[in-house]
């Protein structure tokens, strides 16, 4: 072996050495932060004003977001203005309960965990699929 791949392998060696190093931990490091979305009331109506923000990161079109939200708080939601305002006053507490609810049963993949999940349409049924292990399953349509 000459000096030149000799170091060559030194090099793949060490670094199989680090990946070996690093704890199981750092890979499933990339775990999903649910978003918190940012709720004020203004008078008798709850603005929300990051959620258009926040549906970019779950990768959701914020009026699936909205309508699912305006009807598990019972209070409808419209876009103003780039915030979302709720009838009725809401706390942050019931808006966000709602939300982590639904990111759970339409964003998150059931299997890894991850958020790049896709909706899809069979037939009459929907399914999410995850673009990130392939996992797929039935679920009933949002909102
Ligand atoms: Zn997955």
């Amino acid at each position: 072996m000459d000096k030149n791949l000799n170091e060559k392998y030194d090099y793949n060696k060490l670094l199989e050495k680090c990946i070996k190093q690093i704890p199981e931990e750092s890979y499933t490091k990339e775990r999903f932060e649910m978003p918190i979305l940012k709720t004020i009331i203004v008078g008798s109506k709850t603005e929300v004003s990051n959620l258009l923000e926040v549906s970019k990161i779950i990768y959701r079109d914020p009026k699936d977001i909205i309508k699912y939200l305006g009807k598990e708080l019972a209070s409808p939601g419209t876009i103003e203005r780039q915030k979302i305002i709720f009838k009725g006053k809401l706390t942050g507490n019931m808006v966000n309960t709602k939300f982590k609810r639904y990111v759970t049963d339409f964003v998150l993949c059931h299997e890894c965990k991850k958020p790049d999940t896709k909706i899809m349409k069979e037939g009459k049924q929907t399914f999410m699929k995850c673009m990130a292990c392939g996992a797929k399953r039935p679920i009933s349509k949002v909102g």
